[in-house]
């Protein structure tokens, strides 16, 4: 049955929830942190505006899994506290916050964030499995002389072995990068999916890839919304041609069905070089798609449904 609030007047938490103070299986954050950006900043504002994008999401099931999201014990929990102008002391006081959810979805920010988040999930669940979804490797040492940025976040998270890379895929990679790099990313035993080979074997066979390096390992996806071409996503820093359609990542993540997925993040949302919502609107989505799919997930006892028991 059909709401009786019309989409535009949903409040404004994501997908129109508020703050639960109890039993909420999953909590979803903002993170406005964008001060590790290389490029365009302005990530800062991405949690409103993927929230605000969210309405268009709120009203009936998931069309193919058949799942309600917004019968899923989920809470808003607003946007978490940073250190103004000082990353490393975001990242502490991200990862305290963090540390405090059992289950967080976050919305960035800019994607040093993701470095915080996986060293509070993992000093509880151990090295994660990474699917990774991004136009850039994140892999480099620094960027430019600062060691904690946007794009040194799974360096560190591979060198502070929050995550395993030989279970880590990294999809729609395409910007230019330093050989040793790339190299060095490779050699960790991080596999690597061009946007190219998405777009040459189609998101069923990438999706397969997918699980079959993380298998069942404990799981978390980052979503860098610059994996998206900027025709699909142009409200982001560091934008890179020849990306993912918005179709072809909802299509990977559609499939993975069977992962274990402890926790998500979306980043690289800067709404000021967005046209007409439509970058919001699909990190939005995905995060859509990430919330389906941890009601799916082996961890099924982690998410409950008032309504579809039987998932459990
Ligand atoms: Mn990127
Ligand atoms: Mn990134």
């Amino acid at each position: 049955m059909a709401s009786a609030v019309p989409t535009f007047a949903v409040p404004p938490g994501f997908l129109g929830i508020g703050r639960r103070e109890r039993d909420a299986a999953i909590s979803i954050a903002g993170i406005p942190l964008d001060i590790g950006t290389t490029n365009r900043s302005g990530a800062r504002f991405g949690p409103q505006a993927i929230r605000q994008a969210s309405r268009m999401l709120v009203d009936g099931a998931h069309p193919t899994a058949w799942i309600d999201v917004s019968e899923l014990m989920l809470s808003d929990i607003g946007d978490f506290r940073i250190a103004l102008g000082d990353i490393p002391a975001s990242l502490k006081a991200i990862e305290e916050q963090a540390a405090a959810v059992d289950h967080l979805v976050a919305l960035g920010g800019d994607h040093s964030i993701t470095l915080a988040l996986l060293r509070a999930l993992a000093r509880r669940k151990g090295p994660l499995a990474l699917v990774h979804f991004d136009a850039h490797v994140d892999t480099w040492p620094d960027n430019f002389g600062q060691a904690y940025a946007h794009g040194s976040v799974f360096y560190h998270a591979i060198e502070e072995r929050l995550v395993d890379p030989r279970r880590m895929i990294q999809i729609g990679i395409r910007s230019p990068v330093q050989r040793d790099v790339f190299d060095w990313t490779v050699a960790q035993g991080v596999t690597i999916v061009a946007a190219e080979e998405v777009h040459e074997h189609g998101p069923k066979a990438v999706a397969e890839r997918v699980r079959s390096i993380v298998g069942e390992a404990p799981c978390y996806l980052s979503f860098d919304i610059d994996a998206l071409d900027p025709a699909f996503a142009p409200g982001t820093g560091t934008p890179e041609i020849g990306g993912l359609a918005s179709w072809q990542a909802q299509s990977i993540l559609r499939r993975l069905t069977d992962l274990r997925f402890l926790g998500m993040d979306v980043v690289e949302v800067a709404p000021a070089y967005d046209v007409a919502e439509i970058t919001s609107l699909a990190a939005a989505t995905m995060v859509f798609e990430y919330l389906v799919l941890a009601a799916l997930s082996r961890d099924r006892n982690t998410v409950q449904s008032k309504t579809a028991p039987s998932i459990d």
